[in-house]
């Protein structure tokens, strides 16, 4: 058995070649990799000696040559192939280990330049791979380190590598050159006239890798699958790491995905958000965990039946004694103590997350965020549309008070509050808030009116006082009524954008009311 291995990540690789060797596995390397395993007294033949021509124009030209695509692609069970390698004195090569030229990497980094990025396209590399996925039966092609154990164990039991090994890893060798040429046509088609580059390419290609089938979609008529991102963002719903529980639904990975990016906006204070159909009936702060999630709780105790509940603070026994009491569907978190998993041992159904927060979760946005992933992507028939992600957040020195009265330090807090809530409740959203805790949430009306009467009748429903509240309007109230139905409920601060041609009579009206407001100066619209 002969192997080919070229690779630029050279992790692993020394490791892998000596064991392969001691199979009794012929190694054949390219420059930089021959010369690395060479170097740690192993026995490798460059793949000049084989393809009888030097490498040349400065790596371009490796291993595209006859001899090595002639070996990965003969048919070994088609007579005239083998004869035909027969006849060139070519031998074949069953395993190939090949990882390309870090493109990624190197465009991901300040101040790269087109030249560099040119450079780093690999052509020989995945030309290699190519034509050993497409032989798949006959050539084993490992395009990742995370691939050599598996395939040693492997060739160490029956000194074969199986049909249905070859053939997953044919297919993640296809997968990996489509991701690979997907980012190179999305770096180069951003380039503008003037060499800068545009955040949206100019052709959209699908960088996202299956994490696994769901039983179903939004509706059990619909087939659905789940994917992630090729690089997830640190800190995103998809890198959590199930501990217990059922599969996730397609209804319970996007409402999780609500209520954990709400509940890392909260940074360092220990807070608790529980979703219900991509809205938070609950948000609040707290000492700690358990006092987080019982606020949270007491904002709507009917809708958080069912409900996803995302805490930032670790989940101790006393938080999971309290959440034990009601039905949840998801629980995330960024831990549990060994206690906190005992509670739910019995309660096999609920599905608790893991999920470690980004480095710099909270106020101040992550490189990350700033980056390319921060893409919001929304299908719509036939196309896609493209947004930077909603990731703006709202300072003290931010707001504007428009109003007579001034609100004090305490309203400001729960304004601010507020507001962050609004953010993540869909459009048209009116909340209520007291404490660092939501009295009562009006989501996804199409009138900012009806959002505002059904925030409090959901506050009198869970027996809340909405009497010194501060309240948060997504967007700015195109007439004085919704000002005044929240006054009517108990209001005594707003916080709004602004920006309405009736602005005078809106904050005219606040005047008359004798309420706090300020404008945030942003809009929050979610659909
Ligand atoms: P090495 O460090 O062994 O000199 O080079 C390994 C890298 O070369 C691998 O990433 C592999 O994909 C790439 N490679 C192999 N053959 C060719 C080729 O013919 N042209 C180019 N541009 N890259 C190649």
């Amino acid at each position: 058995m002969n192997a080919l291995i070229s690779v630029s990540d050279k992790t692993g690789i020394v490791e892998f070649a000596r064991a392969l060797h001691a199979l009794g596995i012929k190694l054949i390397s390219t420059g930089g990799t021959a010369k690395l395993l060479a170097d740690q007294g192993l026995p490798v033949t460059e793949v000049a000696a084989l393809t009888g021509f030097p490498e040349m124009l400065d790596g371009r030209v490796k291993t595209l040559h006859p001899n090595v695509h002639g070996a990965l692609l003969a048919r070994r069970d088609v007579p005239t192939h083998m004869a035909a390698l027969a006849q060139h004195h070519i031998d074949t090569i069953d395993l190939l280990v090949v990882n390309l030229y870090p493109f990624e990497a190197t465009v991901a980094r300040p101040g790269c330049t087109l030249e560099d990025a040119i450079e780093n396209i690999d052509i020989g590399g995945p030309a290699m791979v190519r034509s050993g996925a497409k032989n798949w039966k006959d050539v084993a092609v490992l395009t990742d380190a995370s691939q050599y154990a598996g395939v040693l164990d492997e060739l160490k039991a029956g000194g074969a590598i199986s049909d249905k090994t070859k053939f997953a890893l044919s297919v993640a060798a296809f997968n990996r050159v489509s991701c690979y040429d997907g980012a190179i046509s999305d770096y180069l088609s951003r380039i503008q006239g003037d060499g800068s580059h545009a955040l949206f390419p100019g052709q959209a290609n699908g960088r996202f890798i299956k994490l696994q089938d769901l039983r179903y979609g939004e509706n059990p008529h619909q087939q659905a699958a789940f994917y992630r991102d090729l690089y997830p963002a640190p800190g995103s719903l998809v890198t959590a790491q199930q501990l217990q529980g059922k599969a996730l639904s397609y209804n319970n990975i996007a409402d999780a995905d609500a209520a954990w990016e709400c509940v890392k906006s909260f940074g360092t204070e220990a807070a608790c958000v529980i979703v219900k159909h991509a809205n938070p009936c609950g948000v609040a702060l707290g000492a700690d965990a358990l006092q987080a999630y019982s606020r949270a709780f007491q904002t709507d105790p009917t809708s958080a039946f069912g409900g996803i509940i995302a805490l930032n603070r670790p989940v101790d026994a006393a938080a999971a004694q309290a959440i034990s009491q009601q039905f949840v569907e998801v629980l995330m978190a960024p831990g549990y103590t060994p206690e906190a998993l005992d509670v739910f041992k019995s309660k096999v159904n609920v599905r608790i997350l893991q999920i470690a927060l980004p480095p710099n979760a909270g106020p101040g946005k992550s490189d990350w965020d700033n980056g390319r992933n921060a893409v919001d992507v929304k299908r719509i028939g036939s196309g896609l549309l493209m947004q930077t992600a909603d990731n703006h957040e709202l300072a003290l020195s931010d707001l504007k008070v428009v109003s007579q009265k001034q609100p004090t330090p305490q309203q400001l807090q729960d304004l601010l509050f507020a507001w962050k809530v609004a953010k993540y409740v869909k459009s048209n959203a009116i909340v209520f808030c007291k404490d660092g805790m939501t009295m009562g949430v009006g989501a996804g009306q199409m009138s900012r009116l009806d959002s505002a009467r059904i925030a409090s009748i959901k506050a009198q429903h869970a027996g809340l006082s909405l009497e010194g509240t501060a309240v948060a309007s997504d967007a700015f109230f195109p007439f004085r009524d919704g000002l005044d139905v929240v006054v009517d409920a108990g209001a005594t601060c707003v916080i709004q954008p602004g920006g309405s041609m009736r602005d005078p009579e809106v904050i005219a009206a606040a005047d008359e009311r004798g309420v706090a407001m300020v404008f945030s100066g942003v809009r929050h619209f979610r659909h």
